[in-house]
Parts: C-alpha cells; structure tokens; sequence
C-alpha cells in the first residue's frame, strides 16, 4: 500500500489560479485529478482528446506543459507509482502561488466551462462487484426476508464482468430501456420499456498498471495498479433485472447505460483520507489473500457520497434538484479496493490499464442514506414523495440524477470529485 501524504497534500498550499483556492471547490492544488477534454470549438471526431488536470475552474493542459509528451491516458495511467507520484508532484509545484511556471502554463489553462469532457479514458473490461453491506442486505431482504445475507458474501467479493461500450461520461443522457419483463402473477412475459428505471450510487476504480495472467497481484502490491476513483451510475432497469438475472446474473438490465465522472481523483490525492478497515464484530475474517495488515490499518477510503434528483418539473420551475441521500464509501463496503484488484486476479486473470470496476451500490445502514430507489421505495411499496409534491418509486422520463463525492477531513484541504449526471430519456420505441 502506498497512502502516504508529501508536501503535495499540505492543507495551507494555494495555486496562482485563484479560483482553486476557493474553500467549497472541488479542485484545489491538492487535488489534482486527470481527465480528458477536447478545446472550446472542437467537435466529435475532429480533434484527439487531450490530457488534462482540473485546478479550480480551469482545465490544465498537460501536454502544454511539456512534463508530458503524450495524449495517451493509458500510458500515463500505466506508469509506475513512484512516476506517478513524480508528476503529481511537479504539477503542485507548477500550479503554487509564485511559481516561476506561471507566466508560461498560463496559456495551458482553458476554462472547464468551455471545453467538452470524454471518458476519462477509453474503458477496457468492465467488473462491476457488489462491496455495499447494507445494500446487498437490503435488496437480499425484498427478496429472502429471513435470509437476507447469501453465505458467500463474507468470503468472496461478489462481482460480475459487465460491458464496458455503454459506459458513458457524465452529461451523456440516454433512452429509458425497452425488454422482457414479468410481474409475479403474470403467466408470460410483457415486452416493452422498462417501468423499474433505478440508479446505483457507485464508484469507480480506474485500474493502472496491469498484470500478466497467471500472475496475481497480491493485496499488498493491490494499490500500486490502482490508478485512481471516479463516481459511477450503474442505471438498472430492475424489472428486466428480477426477469433475467437467474441463474446468471444480471445482463440486459445493467448494461443500456452506465455512467462515470469526468476526473479520476488518483490514489495519491485520496492519501489523506485513508482510514482503518474493520470488519462487524462476529463476521469471519477474511481469507490470507484477502488480508494484510496495511489493509486493516487503512484500507477504508472516507470518500462522501450523495444523490440527487432533478425531474423535468423542478428543471422547468429553475430548481437545481432535491437530495434524496447521502453515504459514505469507507463505512458502506464491505471490501477493500485492494481486495477486489487481489481477488479478481488471484485466478490468474489479467487486468489491463483502462479497466473499470464499479464498487457495487453504497448504500448506508440508516435512512436516508439509501444508493438506490429500489431501497428508497421499498421495491416500489412506498413511493417518496419529493419537495416540490410529486412522487417517485423509480425514474420518470426528464428524471436526471447527479451524484457527488467529497472528502473532508480535519487537517487535510477538503477535495471534490465533480458530478456524475445523466437523465433517462423517453423509450425508443
Ligand atoms: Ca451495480
């Protein structure tokens, strides 16, 4: 494990580009993410994606810089930690206050307003587990109400090799999705579009370097093939979900669209949010490859979470949207991201840089704190009813949902992780 804190996390640094100084950003100088842009004027296809590092409410150019030559984010994200860490530490330098690179990344900056943001980088094999404890329980409960936890989840983080093709970047809106679904007094299935749209409060773990198959990462070397986080909507369509999903899993119903935020917030900036990993008292500890004492220690990463939502009724009155929860990663899962990275590749399977892992919905223990509308509405039993009057079990067509990470910390400058929004369209047919 790597999450040590330098001088680049030193809560009282400050950037010439004074906007990143500002308390409620989510971009100051410790932050730091990656992502890629195309300028102000380009158009799909015309020109390549660019590499950039958001500082305020600017978009730094890296190449322009000159401490990279390339346009390739896998390659970047490919680099070894200690690379890694070598060019978070020059772009710190460069962006503080009375730097002498000022006057020249100057003309590197373009406003974040006025450029287009892709993928943060062209997404490889997609896993998505299923890490959030209360949700797994709470979702188990609609369905098995006596046995609500499946005897696997204590030992074996539960995952399923989804599709990296409708994985989109945030800002993308997509169609409410059509297929087979079946009510429990139904003989046949109905086909048509999906009435169960729901969201998934996720995150995403963006994977560095790879590995060869036939050789494992081991929990402890995990991280170091970590490239960084994101926030991640993995949209359900939860009645072809309940239709489909024996005794394979979930397929047409997770894979219409999902969605990830622009900036991938890198491991090293998420070093002073580490916090020890604890199991519930009782529970089985995990098995050797899955534990390690640097994991215990501080395994957890303390990363604020919330949803919300705008229908097309609050867009139109000029309403930014309702919050309908707020979570926490470190105290919903149940794994670790080095445990997932050792799990995944303890059968000899191979990540590659630019793979994705969605963490599995987040949800909290308590009310209000739900990652899903499945959870919100009881499976629709309990619709909830909005400030503004209206009501919801599961997504309206003009229904956006915006979600949103934080980390803060005393002693540490708090840093954003930006939104992850989309809005479910009317169906196609
Ligand atoms: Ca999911």
């Amino acid at each position: 494990m790597s999450a040590t804190c330098d001088e680049t996390h030193d809560p009282g640094l400050q950037s010439w580009v004074t906007t990143a100084n500002d308390p409620d950003t989510d971009f100051p100088i410790q932050n730091l993410p990656f992502g890629r842009f195309r300028p102000a004027g380009g158009q799909d296809g015309d020109s390549e994606w660019r590499i950039g590092v958001a500082i305020g409410d600017q978009v730094l150019d890296l190449q322009a810089t000159g401490l990279v030559a390339s346009t390739d984010m896998k390659a970047l994200m490919s680099t070894a930690p200690a690379a890694r860490r070598a060019l978070r530490l020059k772009l710190s330098q460069g962006l503080r206050e009375g730097s002498a690179t000022e006057a020249s990344w100057r003309n590197a900056l373009s406003p974040m307003a006025a450029v287009t943001m892709g993928l943060p980088c062209e997404i490889g094999d997609y896993t998505d587990f299923y890490v959030g404890l209360h949700h797994a329980i709470a979702v188990g409960k609609q369905f098995r109400p006596d046995n609500p936890l499946l005897p696997n989840y204590q030992w074996v983080p539960i995952g399923y090799h989804g599709r990296s093709s409708t994985i989109n970047v945030s800002g993308t809106d997509f169609p409410r999705p059509v297929g087979q679904r079946r009510g429990e007094d139904d003989k046949h299935p109905a086909f048509g579009p999906s009435a169960r749209v729901d969201l998934e409060l996720e995150v995403g773990v963006f994977i560095g370097q790879g590995n060869e198959q036939g050789r494992p990462i081991t929990i402890g070397d995990a991280e170091d093939h970590v490239f960084g986080i994101a926030l991640f909507n993995d949209w359900s369509a939860r009645d072809l979900q309940a239709w489909e999903y024996q005794p394979l899993g979930p397929f047409l119903s997770k894979n219409f669209a999902s969605t990830v935020s622009p900036w991938i917030v890198t491991m090293e900036a998420l070093a002073p949010f580490r916090s020890a990993f604890e199991r519930p008292a009782g529970d089985p500890e995990p098995l050797p490859y899955l534990d390690s004492q640097a994991n215990r220690a501080q395994g957890a990463i303390d990363i604020g979470l919330e949803v919300w939502l705008q229908t097309a009724r609050m867009r139109a009155a000029g309403s930014s949207g309702q919050r309908l929860s707020q979570s926490n990663f470190a105290s919903a899962a149940y794994w670790t991201v080095a445990q997932l990275v050792a799990h995944h590749t303890v059968n000899g399977c191979s990540l590659r840089s630019g793979d994705l892992f969605g963490s599995g919905t987040l949800s909290g223990a308590a009310p209000g704190q739900e990652g899903s509308m499945l959870e919100m509405s009881l499976g629709g039993k309990r619709p909830i009813t909005l400030d503004n009057g209206e009501t919801r079990s599961f997504l309206e067509d003009g229904d956006a949902i915006v979600l949103r990470g934080r980390c803060q910390r005393d002693g540490a400058r708090s840093i954003g992780f930006g939104t992850c929004r989309a809005t479910v369209l009317p169906a196609l047919t």
